[in-house]
């Protein structure tokens, strides 16, 4: 099997394109989960405070046995902390947790438009970069207008911008504006959740080229140039989702699940959403 790519962000650092998701992974069950992708291949793990498993996924890559520097790990600041003090402590907690003495790269989790200033928040991960204990910092769920802000009012471009993204809601503009301002795009639910798996478009492809219809749909993320995370706690699954070097999409193929689009969120409306747990 031919390995993953790798993506260069806007500070040099290389990223995976593939890596594995752990939302919705109970605690006691992501060691395990984390452990079996690590062994299954993946190098690029993504956890958030938000999902109460980064303890846990530090343990897998400790015990996986692969030194800290193979694997790339992204955790996200939580909602509650957007305020200076609060998110460098957050920080130093998402450390702790991992048990690591660095961070791959961390995110502001949403920019909560209602609550605060994300801008202030951004300058809180700047003097987390600066202080070198995090190779990259970037954000998730930021619209254009939000990035716009973060351009025009300080010194440091996202590294990265983590949003929802698959056949149902494919965010042309947003993905537009990223690459536009060297803004890599992370893609969430790559696969909607199993929602766009047995779309006729996605199955027709897939039974066309003998692969899954989870294959096809995360192969038209890479090929569309995004980075992403599939979540699984199922082997057969995380292996399913690991095979996806040895097929290509046509140009039609990619146009046509493109053209599936629907403007359909599985998650919340990131203009809209103000929750703090
Ligand atoms: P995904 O699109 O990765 O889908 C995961 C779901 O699909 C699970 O129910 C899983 O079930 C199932 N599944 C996985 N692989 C297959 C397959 N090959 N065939 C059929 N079903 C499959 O959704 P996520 O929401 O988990 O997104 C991926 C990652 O993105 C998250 O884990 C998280 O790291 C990140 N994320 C970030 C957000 C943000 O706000 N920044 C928000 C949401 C997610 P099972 O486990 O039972 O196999």
């Amino acid at each position: 099997m031919d390995t993953v790519p790798s993506i260069t962000l806007n500070n040099g650092v290389r990223i995976p394109q593939l890596g594995f998701g752990t939302f919705q992974i109970k605690p006691p069950d992501t060691r395990e989960a984390t452990l079996t992708a690590l062994r299954v291949g993946y190098r690029h793990i993504d956890t958030a405070e938000m999902y109460g498993n980064e303890k846990e996924v530090g343990e897998a890559v400790r015990e996986s046995g692969l030194p800290r520097e193979d694997v790339f790990v992204t955790s996200k600041l939580n909602n509650g902390f957007h305020d200076r003090d609060d998110a460098l402590k957050a920080f130093d907690r998402t450390l702790a947790d991992l048990g690591f003495d660095y961070l791959d790269l961390f995110l502001i989790h949403w920019p909560l438009p209602n609550v605060g200033d994300f801008v202030e928040t951004w300058k809180a991960l700047e003097e987390i970069y600066r202080s070198g204990r995090v190779r990259a910092i970037g954000v998730s769920n930021f619209q254009p207008h939000h990035l716009r802000r973060v351009l025009d009012e300080t010194a440091t471009v996202p590294a990265v911008n983590q949003i929802e993204v698959h056949p149902y809601l494919t965010q042309d503009g947003v993905r537009a504006f990223n690459a536009e301002h060297g803004i890599a795009t992370e893609a969430w639910s790559p696969i909607a959740q199993g929602k766009v798996l047995d779309d006729p478009t996605i199955t027709r492809t897939a039974q066309r080229l003998g692969r899954t219809p989870a294959q096809v749909t995360l192969r038209w993320q890479l090929q569309r140039g995004d980075i992403v995370f599939p979540k699984s706690v199922n082997r057969s699954r995380v292996e399913e989702n690991f095979d996806l070097f040895g097929f290509e999409l046509t140009d039609q193929d990619v146009a046509a699940i493109s053209a599936l689009d629907r403007h359909d969120r599985t998650g919340p409306d990131p203009d809209k959403f103000n929750y703090i747990p």
